[in-house]
């Protein structure tokens, strides 16, 4: 073979190859035309242009021609939404309501962006709570056998609060009160406070312990409720003969006759008929237990006379300092 033979089958080869490709790429060309649709596009500034395409979605769209949305527009229909019927996208500068929310989206901070993906949820929640009742003292005035007392007792009351509550992802992060009703008033503890009063009596103490609980006396029985003072006496004994009484009929000044283990002179401090134990006779025949039933010309408020049987008795017993429980009523 000859050199140009040669050279001219390779060119016929090319040709050939050449043909083949023109033809495919008609069938292609044709294949395409077949689905293609001519689309409006308006851009924001009203230019109005035609494309052929043979996508579908509007966002497909505007990639193949290159068009890319500013962020101050907006396209209509949505990026991935179908091409409408119209065959028409129109893109618009958004409105500045529009533009204001996404520049203040633009400028929340990360915690902020965070915590919208946090579900916040308000509820009314009505919740009922108790108010705690007050305690008022009150001053007593007069004689009184107790310190302390409580007049009134104190109770809780009851309000109906609404609350508007704040939940993010199921716990609470605020509470505001939003009105508040009065279900119960509470009512009020009142103590009555007796103030230790001063006198002439001396110095008296309340009894921690009521001796009158534990013991059998009938004198005891009727002072089980009374809470005593308690005073140490100067004690003295005295018996129905003239040199103690200037009489011997044993009639006290309450009008009474004097028993022994029974009766006592006591001062004007002390009521007729109070009640006075004293432990040191705890074990002689009336347990220690006593009434005021007479007076004295020397008897003070910080002294008493025990009645008993014989003068010499009295010798015996002399003078001396006992502790008294005073029940008084
Ligand atoms: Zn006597």
């Amino acid at each position: 073979m000859k050199k140009d033979d040669k050279a001219s089958i390779s060119l016929i080869k090319i040709l050939g190859i050449s043909l083949v490709l023109i033809f495919m790429t008609s069938i292609g060309v044709m294949a395409s035309n077949a689905s293609l649709t001519s689309v409006k596009i308006i851009l924001s500034n009203d230019y109005e242009m035609t494309v052929l395409t043979s996508k579908t979605t509007v966002g497909e769209i505007l990639e193949e021609n290159h068009i890319v949305l500013l962020e101050d527009e907006t396209v209509t229909p949505d990026k991935q939404e179908e091409l409408p019927d119209n065959k028409t996208i129109k893109i618009v500068k958004k409105t500045e309501e529009e533009q204001g929310i996404a520049k203040e989206e633009a400028v929340v901070t990360t915690e902020e962006i965070l915590a919208t993906y946090d579900t916040i949820v308000e509820k009314i929640v009505t919740e009922q709570v108790e108010i705690p009742f007050e305690t008022i003292t009150k001053e007593a005035t007069g004689e009184g056998t107790k310190q302390n007392q409580v007049i009134q007792k104190g109770q809780n009351g009851l309000k109906e609060v609404k609350y508007k509550v704040k939940y993010q992802n199921d716990v609470e992060i605020e509470r505001t009160e939003i009105s508040s009703t009065i279900l119960k008033e509470p009512v009020d503890k009142i103590v009555q406070v007796r103030t230790v009063q001063v006198t002439s009596r001396g110095t008296e103490r309340t009894a921690t312990t009521n001796p009158a609980l534990t013991a059998s006396s009938s004198l005891a029985k009727k002072v089980e409720g009374i809470t005593p003072t308690v005073k140490t006496m100067n004690t003295s004994a005295y018996d129905a003969c003239v040199k103690c009484c200037g009489k011997t009929n044993g009639i006290t000044s309450s009008g009474a006759k004097a028993s022994p283990w029974y009766t006592i002179a006591a001062g004007k401090g002390y009521k007729i008929g109070t009640i006075i134990y004293i432990p040191y006779f705890k074990n002689k025949p009336n347990g220690g237990w006593f009434v005021v039933q007479d007076r004295g010309g020397a008897i003070s408020n910080n002294k008493i006379d025990i009645f008993m049987s014989t003068h010499s008795e009295c010798l015996q017993f002399g003078r001396r300092n006992l502790e008294c429980y005073i029940y008084e009523f």
